[in-house]
C-alpha cells in the first residue's frame, strides 16, 4: 500500500481512522511489508507484499471459505499470466457471459477520475479495467482471498503489464477497511450472492459511498420465486465456500432498504446465451421464456421486457437469469 492510503481507511474493527504505519520495507511504489496499527483499538493489521490483511484470525467460517477456494482452484502454475492477463476474456466456464456483461457496463457508467471500490476483486482482473479503460482516479480491490492466480496477487502482474497501480486490501465485504464516504463508485461482479447478509452487505457499501454514488454489479445468478433452496448443491457449497441463491425481490428488498434506487439491465450474456444456448440456461428458463429465445425478433423483445422497470422483475419471477443492476445512493 502507499503511505498517503492511510488517509483512505477506517478500522474494521473499531471505526476509528488515527493510524500508525510500521514500514519493513518499501520500494519505489508503495510500503511492500510493514504494520498498520490502529491507535484507538491497538489492533494490528500486517502487511505483506503489499496487501494490508483486515481478516479476523479467528473466524473459522472464513477460513474455512478460504481453503475451500484454494482447493477447488488447485496447483496455480507460473504458465497461467498469459491466462491472467487475457481474462476476462477466456473461452471456458463462465467467463464468455461474465465478459459479455462486464464490457456493457463501460457504455452505462463512467468512472473517469472516480474514487472505485471493486468488492470481491478475487484475481483483479476487473480492477485492472476499471483503472485503465475505466480510468478511475483511484481504484481499491477487496477481496479474502490472496494467493497468487486467484486472489489479491495477481495485481503483480497487472501492474507489470499496464504500468498502473491500485490498492489491494484482504478484508470481509462486510466489513471493509475504508473511510465513511471514500467511495463515488462501488464495483462488483458476482459477489453478493457470496454473501449470507445481502441487507448488511448493502448497508456497509452504502457506508462507504458518498451520496448520490453509484454501486453497480455485474453477474448475480437470479432464481425464479419457486425455487425455495437458500443454496445450490455444487462444488463450491461442498467446500465450503458461502453460495447462496437469492431471487430478484431479496435483492430489490435490500438494496432499497440499504437507501439504494435504481434498476437492473438486460444482460449482454442473456442475448448471447438466447442465440448460442446451452443446457444450464435452457434448464433455467420455463417454456414461455425459452420460446422468446428463439428468433431475433423474439430476442428483442426479451432484451426489452428483461430491462423495463415493470416487466423485468416479472420475468425475473419466472426464469433464471443473471443480474446486472446500477443502483445510487439516495
Ligand atoms: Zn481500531
Amino acid at each position: 500500500m502507499k503511505e498517503s492510503s492511510v488517509n483512505s481507511l477506517s478500522c474494521p474493527t473499531c471505526r476509528r481512522t488515527e493510524w500508525r504505519l510500521v514500514v519493513h520495507e518499501s520500494d519505489a511504489q508503495e510500503v511492500r511489508s510493514g504494520e498498520l496499527k490502529c491507535e484507538s483499538c491497538k489492533r494490528t493489521f500486517l502487511i505483506d507484499r503489499g496487501i494490508v490483511d483486515f481478516l479476523d484470525p479467528d473466524d473459522e467460517q472464513l477460513q474455512r471459505e478460504i481453503n475451500g477456494w484454494e482447493q477447488m482452484a488447485g496447483h496455480l502454475p507460473e504458465s497461467l499470466v498469459s491466462t491472467m492477463t487475457a481474462l476476462p476474456s477466456y473461452p471456458h466456464g463462465e467467463w464468455p457471459y461474465v465478459a459479455a456483461d462486464f464490457f456493457q457496463i463501460f457504455e452505462y457508467v463512467d468512472f473517469s477520475d472516480r474514487r472505485v471500490v471493486d468488492l470481491g476483486a478475487g484475481r483483479t482482473w476487473s480492477t485492472r479495467f476499471l483503472k485503465t479503460r475505466g480510468r478511475a482516479a483511484e481504484v481499491a480491490a477487496v477481496d479474502v482471498l490472496k494467493k497468487r492466480f486467484l486472489g489479491l496477487e495477481t495485481a503483480e502482474i497487472f501492474f507489470l503489464e499496464d504500468r498502473i497501480f491500485f490498492e489491494r486490501y484482504c478484508a470481509d465485504i462486510h466489513q471493509l477497511p475504508l473511510r465513511d464516504g471514500w467511495a463515488d463508485i462501488v464495483f462488483s461482479s458476482a459477489s453478493i450472492h457470496h454473501s449470507s447478509d445481502p441487507l448488511r452487505l448493502f448497508r456497509e457499501v452504502a457506508r462507504v459511498m458518498k451520496p448520490g454514488g453509484i454501486f453497480v454489479f455485474i453477474s448475480e445468478p437470479v432464481k425464479m420465486k419457486s425455487n425455495k433452496a437458500r443454496q445450490p448443491e455444487n462444488e463450491e457449497t461442498r467446500l465450503g465456500i458461502n453460495e447462496n441463491v437469492y431471487s430478484f425481490e431479496e435483492y430489490r428488498e435490500a438494496w432499497r432498504a440499504a437507501g439504494f434506487q435504481g434498476r437492473q439491465l438486460s444482460p449482454r450474456s442473456v442475448r448471447y446465451r438466447s442465440l448460442y444456448p446451452d443446457r444450464d440456461f435452457q434448464l433455467g428458463l420455463p417454456p414461455m421464456v425459452q420460446y422468446m429465445t428463439r428468433g431475433a425478433r423474439r430476442r428483442r423483445l426479451l432484451s426489452h421486457l428483461l430491462r423495463g422497470r415493470w416487466t423485468g422483475p416479472f420475468v425475473y419471477q419466472y426464469a433464471n437469469l443473471p443480474l446486472t443492476c446500477i443502483l445510487t445512493k439516495r
